[in-house]
């Protein structure tokens, strides 16, 4: 078997311009993987195998004509909220089984359009919500550095594809933390792109004022040709700011650490962190040190709210956005309704998991008359100091270094509470609040178990591009 699936992006692209291989040979081999390892992972859902190739052989067309790109011939793996014309999107849940997009998300127009082949959907938690895909209701993802263990999510499906050399690099999302938490669990890097860097159109919403699309992929170079991609300002979502796009490769030219003032946030190094990934992130810290960044201690004093205020707005905006199913114009329809009140009720009985209706429940709460001021108004109200306390901090430090998770992958169905769920987002979640961009990068393996655990960078707003330079710059170093 060919190992071609191997690749990156970049390595990739570059076999490809120099006609080592062609499109349909890397996506065939990326095909065989799939059928020898998904049966074991359970990364994807479903793949179309017959629109990988036929898509192949129309980029090794093309380039036969010319043309030319990164991404093109590239087979990319697709989170299933992310709408693709003709392929399902279930957000894994049985409320959306069978149900086929009409149109194409603008983040997948802009990947056909350089070329690229979306033809894989990958597992995820229901609806975006959860950290291990064990809130899946179509199927079960294992983490590919160890089986009995869990990807992290709720882009679970995308990181084991990219972890477990299922695709050359994977779409995720990330509201609080979705694309860093699974990235450091299976060994890759996952870029949270600032809040409206990327557009959300045809992307099915959770919490509207947080969720992002991002890279996962097997380098920093290649989240950088991702995102060039995905970035930019979209008409059809009108939180992306009509701003130019900088060239994030060239910005990874001669990066270095080499006087990068590096904030370490005191509140983030906390007890109650597993040892190992203490000892991860001191390392990482130590590594940049002796690559010439200046390390500063800073101080986020909202982060204890954090958690607090996530578990309101977001649940808040999911509560709203999910009134869309309804089993009338969307998927699921119980069959046993006698009125329509009955239709809406027990469709969603029927279609959610627990978890989605746990979250519906709460946001319907914190939003309800009485009840809206002391919970939603005075989240949004703590929202603005959480985002005061990271502007404070870019005033003096280039990137925030934290742990992205307090723990490395923990084992199938050892989490059963909820809340201790929820922590494992502590460290993602404040920038996501923020806005911030962030970056989970490999930062080595626990002793023992040899488990992937990555480390946090935390750019400024709209500084992809300074963010990725660090980033790559602490991945040379390591
Ligand atoms: N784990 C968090 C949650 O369940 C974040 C999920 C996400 O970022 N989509 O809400």
């Amino acid at each position: 078997m060919s190992e071609l699936y191997k690749l990156g992006i970049e390595a990739a692209a570059k076999g490809l311009a120099k006609g080592d291989f062609s499109s349909v040979e890397l996506t065939q081999a990326v095909i065989d993987r799939v059928k020898a390892e998904n049966p074991r992972i359970g990364a994807y859902l479903t793949f179309d195998e017959e629109g990988a190739l036929a898509a192949a052989k129309t980029a090794d067309e093309a380039r036969a004509n010319g043309r030319a790109g990164m991404l093109l011939g590239i087979p990319v793996a697709i989170k299933d909220l992310i709408n693709v014309k003709g392929q399902p999107c279930t957000c894994a849940s049985k409320i959306l089984k069978g149900y086929v997009s009409p149109y194409d998300a603008t983040v997948i127009k802009n990947l056909k359009a350089a070329g690229a082949t979306c033809a894989g959907r990958v597992n995820m938690d229901e609806f975006a919500m959860g950290s291990s895909t064990e809130n899946s209701a179509l199927g079960r993802t294992v983490n590919p550095y160890d089986v009995t263990r869990v990807p992290g999510g709720s882009s679970g499906g995308s990181a084991a594809a990219v972890g477990g050399d299922m695709c050359i690099a994977a779409l995720g999302t990330d509201t609080g933390g979705s694309i860093r938490q699974p990235a450091s669990f299976c060994n890759c890097v996952g870029l949270k792109p600032s809040y409206g860097r990327v557009s959300r159109f045809g992307v099915t919403a959770f919490a509207s004022s947080l969720d992002q699309v991002g890279p996962m992929t097997k380098s920093v170079t290649d989240a950088a040709f991702l995102l060039q991609a995905l970035a930019g300002h979209d008409e059809m979502d009108g939180t992306t700011p009509d701003e130019p796009v900088p060239d994030y490769a060239a910005a990874l030219a001669g990066a270095s650490l080499k006087g990068v003032k590096i904030g370490l946030p005191k509140e983030y190094f906390i007890d109650g962190l597993d040892p190992e990934v203490k000892r991860l992130t001191d390392e990482a810290v130590a590594k940049c040190a002796a690559a010439g960044a200046e390390l500063v201690e800073v101080s986020l004093p909202h982060t204890e709210y954090a958690m607090a205020v996530y578990y309101i707005v977001a649940p808040a905006e999911a509560s709203a956005n999910l009134a869309r199913f309804d089993g009338v114009r969307y998927g699921h329809r119980s069959e046993k309704s006698d009125n329509v009140f009955n239709l809406y009720a027990r469709s969603r009985a029927e279609g959610f998991g627990p978890e989605v209706k746990r979250r519906i429940i709460m946001g319907t709460y914190v939003l309800s008359s009485g009840y809206y001021d002391a919970y939603y108004g005075r989240a949004l109200k703590v929202r603005t100091l959480i985002r005061r306390d990271f502007e404070a901090a870019f005033a003096k430090v280039d990137a925030l270094l934290t742990p992205v998770a307090p723990t490395p992958a923990f084992k199938i169905g050892e989490v059963q509470d909820p809340l201790t769920m929820y922590l494992n987002d502590l460290f993602t979640i404040p920038s996501s609040l923020a806005g911030n961009c962030a970056i989970s990068v490999p930062a080595g393996f626990t002793a023992g178990a040899r488990l992937p655990v990555g480390v946090q960078f935390i750019g400024d707003a709209y500084r992809e591009d300074k963010l990725l330079r660090v980033a790559k710059a602490f991945e040379e170093a390591r």
